[in-house]
């Protein structure tokens, strides 16, 4: 496997939020209500995705909670074949990355499509699910 994979092997999408935890019960919660949240500074309007405490473009802390609207074109994808060891149980599974309407980036597995039939640019739907641990997550699926 190429070395960019490095990341991807170890861990492959733990979710990693920079934000404190009592304001991240809220993403999570929205997740369980089939929403997906990021965080839009009221400042200059930039939008974060994971969802972040602080804007790293003018050092504001006066965001606000958005729900995003799903809709996304496909930018890269990664078909993963040789899992790492925590993910054997797990079936061969593809990470995408899509650029959102609202102009965030999301990294997400992606689910419902065989990865033959992936293409660069098609349109995808960013969408809450749970994961085989009964945890909320988010995941890509095709758009129709
Ligand atoms: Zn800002």
């Amino acid at each position: 496997m190429a070395s960019g994979y490095a990341t991807l092997k170890s861990r492959p999408l733990k979710l990693v939020f920079d934000i404190p935890i009592s304001r991240i019960e809220k993403f999570w919660q929205g997740l369980k209500e089939g929403k997906v949240l990021a965080t839009r500074c009221r400042k200059c309007g930039k939008m974060f995705f994971p969802p972040v405490a602080d804007c790293s473009e003018c050092y504001s802390q006066d965001m606000e909670w958005v729900e995003l609207s799903g809709e996304g074109e496909l930018e890269t994808f990664t078909h993963i074949l040789v899992r790492p060891a925590s993910f054997q149980d797990e079936e061969p599974y593809t990470v995408a990355i899509a650029r959102m309407k609202e102009g965030v980036r999301v990294l997400a597995w992606i689910k419902d499509v065989e990865p033959t039939d992936l293409k660069v640019g098609m349109k995808v739907k960013l969408k809450a699910d749970t994961t085989l641990e009964g945890e909320p997550t988010y995941v890509f699926v095709p758009a129709e």
